[in-house]
């Protein structure tokens, strides 16, 4: 689990002349509803965990509250507009010892849990790939999750039509109140993780590159400027390391990342567990210049 609170350079959220703005990012809080009792998220014998848990297990439910009283504390002074939660909620435990009626209440609990400490502050939540049920099996249509979760994030997610699309498929996006003209393109890139048998030969999983070209499009041609989030990143850990992507998928997705280079101003994602910084370069090898 990690937690970062991240100001933005005025040029790069607002524009020229633009006010500036803060948000939180939270990911990968990995509740284990079991701590304490059977730990089935440890990777070891930890014998007797601290108060908040052990490094080799997943989050206690002290540490999930910890994190977001302390988020709850700053927010104010900190003066933060919005909050983006990339996914895997759910603890790192076997098919075998949850359900997915069980993965909805460990979300339901957590949307609860950030609804209740950052009254008025909207959060931008993706799913991860352990939220789902079996775990990594994103679905490609309409199905439970997706209809449940939407309506758990539906006052959020704000639109109507972004719930809907959020229910066929686990993206949506969103235009950022109060800021100029800053929109949250929150995508399930759960659908091109190598995990997922459901989409490895599936060009297009869920429609969601085209979709995501003609949000893109349209901010450009609204002058909107679009910050990208999900789960999966595109790139691996670090050089060397297997991609998270299947390999058209991350082609795809990079060449639309870089042909929108003047639209996107940063893309936040999870699932790495640890903060880093990776800057994506064309097919000329140059860094783009954003
Ligand atoms: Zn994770
Ligand atoms: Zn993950």
């Amino acid at each position: 689990m990690k937690k970062r609170e991240r100001g933005e350079a005025k040029k790069r959220i607002n524009g020229e002349g633009g006010g500036g703005g803060r948000f939180w990012h939270v990911t990968d809080f990995h509740y284990d509803n079991t701590y304490f009792t059977s730990q089935l998220s440890c990777n070891d014998d930890v014998p007797s965990p601290g108060p908040y848990g052990d490094y080799w297990c997943d989050s206690p439910w002290r540490l999930v509250q910890s994190t977001v009283d302390f988020m709850a504390d700053k927010t104010k002074e900190l003066g933060v507009d919005f909050a983006i939660w990339t996914g895997d909620t759910v603890a790192h435990i076997s098919d075998d010892d949850t359900t997915l009626s069980e993965n909805i209440a460990i979300l339901r609990k957590v949307t609860e849990l950030l609804e209740n400490a950052l009254p008025g502050i909207p959060v931008y939540a993706s799913l991860g790939n352990h939220d789902f049920y079996p775990s990594d099996q994103a679905e490609t249509n309409v199905s439970e999750i997706y209809t449940k979760v939407g309506d758990m994030w539906k006052d959020w997610i704000k639109s109507q039509s972004m719930v809907e699309r959020f229910e066929d498929g686990g993206f949506y996006s969103v235009l950022v109140p109060n800021a100029t003209s800053l929109r949250v393109l929150a995508l399930n890139t759960n659908l091109y993780f190598t995990s997922n048998d459901l989409t490895a030969a599936v060009a297009d999983p869920a429609g969601q590159f085209a979709w995501m070209e003609q949000q893109l499009q349209n901010a450009r041609a609204t002058n909107e400027k679009v910050m990208v989030t999900g789960h999966v990143p595109a790139a691996p850990l670090t050089r060397g390391l297997v991609n998270w992507f299947y390999p058209a998928h991350k082609t795809r997705f990079v060449d639309i990342l870089t042909s929108y280079h003047d639209v996107i101003v940063a893309t936040h994602f999870g699932h790495d567990h640890q903060d880093g910084f990776k800057l994506i370069q064309n097919t000329d090898g140059n860094n783009m210049d954003r």
